[in-house]
């Protein structure tokens, strides 16, 4: 069984992908940690993540890269962002992430173009989000949590941007594939975006 869970930074899809995972027994694949690591490759190999030549140069990144705490950076996530654009990156992780979903006993992806791109065989598809407002609350709240002091305004633009960049590109945009399910965490916490999810799942799994 293959779960797509996709969604804008700090809508809760890595929550309720998780969630999901464990609850089923599958494995899980954070997509959007690939970007990361493409987008701080770039900046350790100082290249420019808007070259198409740059960026895709950085899809070599070493394995141990993906345990680097960095990762979770605003910076990471907005040099990630920009080098995601280039249909050569794309194409160049999209091998990795098909192999994923293609495990034998199925698997939990998460990410912008899981449903429409990666896998649009899923078996259930759903498309998490909240408000910009929401999300950078959340995402202030975790940085406060990790000890990182960056205004709640600041964040906030940075993630009208980052929807901005991910919505228009031209390659594999973020959009809800038309049969997927949408959740809107605004007013949920974590507990309840779960459960929400995992109810929805389950009804579509019996449907
Ligand atoms: O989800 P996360 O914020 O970690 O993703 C970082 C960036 O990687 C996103 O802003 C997006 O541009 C890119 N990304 C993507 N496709 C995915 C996952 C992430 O383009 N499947």
């Amino acid at each position: 069984m293959i779960i797509a869970v996709d969604g804008p930074t700090a809508s809760g899809k890595g929550t309720v992908a998780r969630g999901l995972a464990e609850h089923f027994g599958l494995p899980h694949l954070d997509t959007g940690l690939l970007y990361r690591a493409v987008g701080r490759q770039v900046a350790i190999n100082e290249g420019n993540p808007d070259d198409e030549a740059d960026a895709l140069a950085a899809c070599d990144f070493a394995e141990a890269l993906l345990e680097d705490d960095i990762l979770r950076s605003e910076e990471v996530g907005g040099l990630a962002s920009r080098a995601s654009v280039h249909p050569a990156v794309r194409e160049a992780l999209f091998r990795r992430q098909r192999a994923f979903a293609e495990r034998p006993g199925g698997a939990v992806l998460d990410g912008r173009d899981i449903g429409t791109v990666i896998a649009p065989d899923a078996d259930v598809k759903l498309f998490i989000t909240a408000s910009v407002h929401e999300r950078a609350k959340r995402r202030w709240l975790e940085m406060t949590g990790r000890e990182i002091e960056i205004p709640l305004d600041e964040i906030e633009k940075d993630i009208v941007m980052r929807d901005e960049r991910d919505i228009t590109r031209k390659d594999a945009p973020l959009k809800a594939a038309p049969d997927a399910l949408v959740i809107d965490t605004t007013s949920f916490d974590r507990d309840q975006a779960f459960e929400t999810a995992l109810e929805a799942v389950e009804k579509a799994l019996k449907a």
